[in-house]
């Protein structure tokens, strides 16, 4: 077996569980080769000094608390519960989910306020205690590492606080959100007093400039569209971002065909006022990487 090269940049990442695929499909996706065998304990990276190390999520905090570790993968929620010394530098974009209050859908209880003495079961007591608190609502919580959903059937608890995605685990246990405590997602987390070596600190600028291009390209879409040329500078009011797009000239006569790259979250307003501005033939590719 290798060992770690301790000049390489240590990178932490989920072992096994809801985020161990999008992170590797992410480390993937910046152009980092590596073997990830279920077995392994860390893996080299082929193209860049980088060792991933796969280990509990849970234990990713204090591994990068303590400067054992550069960097680290998890989820933001973990951060709320444990509040370790980490500074956070990017949000990654999925892994995305909330930490609810839920109740049997049969309860009595309407309203946060009707929780007052009441025992909520949680993995997270610190976040669900402080969102109370600063509700002034007196709630006890009893701690619960898995399947937090049959605390109420159990009678241990009148209302869970537990993690939501889609929801539907809750309502396969006959559960109903409440209210939300938080929204959450996977970060990157470093050291909070960057204890990393000049040449780590160079390593990680590379690193990021890699991750960011992913996170950027995931926000746009690259459009390639035909118009008679007196429309362009209709199209270029639609689609502010075309202020420089590209244009060559089609064989048809005074046609052209324009490029450029539309934001994802006004995609489909925008292709439609395209295609009422006098567009056609619009072809939309994914981006797979940007770099600003
Ligand atoms: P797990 O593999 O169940 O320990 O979950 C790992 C992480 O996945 C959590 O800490 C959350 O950040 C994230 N996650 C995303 N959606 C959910 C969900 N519905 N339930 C639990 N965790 C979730």
């Amino acid at each position: 077996m290798t060992n770690i090269n301790n000049k390489n940049l240590k990178l932490a990442v989920q072992k096994e569980g809801r985020l161990t695929e999008e992170t590797l499909e992410f480390l993937r996706k910046s152009g980092l080769e590596f073997e990830s065998y279920k077995q392994r304990l860390f893996s080299t990276c082929r193209n860049f000094p980088l060792e991933i190390l796969y280990v509990r999520d849970n234990d990713i905090p204090d591994y990068i608390a303590s400067g054992a570790v550069d960097l680290g993968i998890l989820g933001q929620n973990l951060l709320y519960e444990k509040r370790p010394k980490v500074k956070k530098l990017l949000n990654l974009r999925y892994g995305f989910c909330s930490l609810v209050v839920a109740i049997p859908k049969e309860s009595e209880i309407k309203d946060i306020k009707d929780l007052n003495n009441k025992t909520i079961a949680t993995t997270y007591p610190k976040s669900t205690l402080s969102f109370f608190e600063k509700n002034k609502i007196s709630v006890k919580t009893i701690l619960i590492s898995g399947s937090v959903e049959i605390a109420p059937t159990l009678g241990v608890a009148q209302a869970i606080a537990d993690l939501m995605s889609t929801g539907s685990t809750l309502a396969l246990n006959d559960l109903k959100p409440l209210t939300k405590i938080y929204d959450s997602e996977a970060i990157l987390i470093t050291n909070e007093k960057s204890t990393l070596q000049e040449l780590k600190k160079i390593l990680l600028e590379k690193l990021l400039i890699r991750f960011k291009g992913v996170l950027s390209a995931k926000n746009y879409k690259y459009i390639m569209m035909n118009a008679p040329r007196e429309i362009l500078p209709r199209l270029k009011k639609i689609v502010p971002g075309l202020k420089s797009p590209t244009i060559s000239p089609l064989a048809k006569g005074g046609w052209i065909s324009v490029q450029t790259v539309v934001k994802e979250d006004i995609f489909w307003e925008t292709i439609e006022k395209l295609k009422q501005a006098g567009a056609s033939g619009i072809i939309v590719l994914p981006i797979e990487k940007m770099i600003l």
